[in-house]
């Protein structure tokens, strides 16, 4: 047995960095379960975020991946207006071998443990079953299927948030948020990309998609009541266009592509457009309005909030519509502070975390408990 003084030396609080209330590591031999969870903060309220299943090389990608990816649901939920803190989980493995009931139960009760100061959700790797699965054994869930309560595929809420950041960001270019005639190209229709080629083609905006997937772009054009043009992959970040939308991958916008940008505005779903933070001063110089991710993708985490108040889809529909609102407020503040949008967009996230943070020293109690009663 190995006692604690011939450990190498760990610096824990070091490696997960100071900006993080909690990071639980999950394992379970019998099942094979190797699971961390990371809560970025709880100020706002519970830390809503997926369970991303991957088999990432080595635990310490894993931890990397799921801090990063805990610390922008923070951002993204606080712009989104919720009582929502970020976190995030991860679970290393291969969902298609290392899947099973007993993993997903066991893991749903680490969930459990945390009293609610962690609610998870679909990710990459995890589906609505997955959710339905844990929601057995902890009640910390949100996106089981519709019998259970849940709000379905978010895919759809996600593609007409992006469409109202982009009707916000017409209005900043062209003074009318107003998307007849503009140019949009789209890169990768999947679910989210093919629900907004409908919603851009029902405003009239002329639709240029490209997918690696041939079925998926098939799907769109043979469709009678769609109007798209069909790109190649490889070239159309530099196609000229009016908005370009990446909605398939993250790292797209780079020290490479972006001076081959022929767009005047970015605004997509995929998370992690940007490669590098620099990315962000690079689009700047180059005159480009770019919307950050976080901000125009968040109608899925808007429309999986509201089944924490009983679903109801016209007003999660009404949540996701004041996307709009944000862009344009993060857009403003950028031009009149000469600073990048994703500054713009961290800054008022801030500044909301702050102002609860601080008006928290108000509580309520509720009515004192009485012997005897
Ligand atoms: P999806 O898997 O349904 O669609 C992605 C599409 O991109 C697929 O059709 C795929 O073939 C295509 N693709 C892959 N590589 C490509 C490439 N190099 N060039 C062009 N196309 C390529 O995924 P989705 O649910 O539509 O999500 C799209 C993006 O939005 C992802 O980055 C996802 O993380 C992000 N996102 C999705 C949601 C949601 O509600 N689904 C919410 C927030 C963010």
């Amino acid at each position: 047995m190995t006692c604690a003084g011939e450990l190498p030396p760990i610096d824990v609080f070091g490696q997960i960095g100071d900006e993080y209330e909690q990071v639980v590591y999950c394992h379970d031999k019998a099942t094979g379960l190797k699971a961390i969870i990371a809560i970025h903060s709880t100020v706002l309220g519970p830390a809503l975020g997926g369970t991303r299943f991957y088999p990432y090389g080595s635990g310490a990608a894993a931890l990397t991946d799921v801090l990063r990816l805990a610390k922008g649901m923070t951002y993204k939920s606080a712009l989104a207006g919720l009582d929502l803190g970020g976190g995030k989980a991860v679970i290393i493995g291969n969902p298609a071998t290392t899947k099973t009931e007993e993993l997903l139960r066991t893991y749903a009760r680490f969930i459990d443990s945390l009293g609610g100061r962690y609610l998870t959700a679909e990710d990459v790797g995890t589906t609505q079953a997955d959710m339905d699965m844990i929601a057995r054994e902890t009640q910390c869930v949100t996106g089981t299927s519709p019998l259970l309560g849940g709000s379905g595929d978010p895919s759809e809420a996600t593609a007409r948030g992006v469409y109202w950041s982009m009707r916000a960001t017409a209005a900043h270019l062209d003074g009318a948020p107003d998307l007849a005639g503009l140019h949009v190209v789209i890169s990768g229709v999947g679910k989210v990309g093919s629900s907004l080629v409908h919603l851009l083609n029902g405003d009239g905006a002329k639709v240029t998609i490209a997918d690696v997937d041939d079925a998926a772009v098939s799907r769109l054009v043979t469709d009678p009541n769609l109007d798209v043009q069909v790109a190649d992959v490889h070239g159309v970040h530099a196609i000229a266009c009016d908005i370009l939308s990446p909605c398939a991958l993250g790292g797209v916008l780079n020290e490479a592509s972006i001076p081959a940008l022929r767009c005047r505005a970015i605004v997509g779903a995929a998370n992690n457009q940007l490669a590098a933070e620099k990315d962000a001063d690079r689009l700047a110089a180059r005159g480009i309005v770019y919307v950050p991710d976080f901000v125009a993708n968040a109608g899925g985490v808007i429309n999986i909030a509201d089944e924490l108040m009983g679903y109801h889809h016209e007003r999660a529909m009404a949540a996701v519509e004041r996307i709009s609102i944000t862009t344009a407020e993060i857009l403003r503040l950028s031009d009149r502070d000469a600073i990048t949008t994703v500054k713009a967009a961290e800054s008022l996230a801030e500044a909301r975390i702050n102002d609860v943070a601080t008006s928290k020293r108000i509580r309520s109690f509720g009515p004192p408990r009485r012997h005897g009663s």
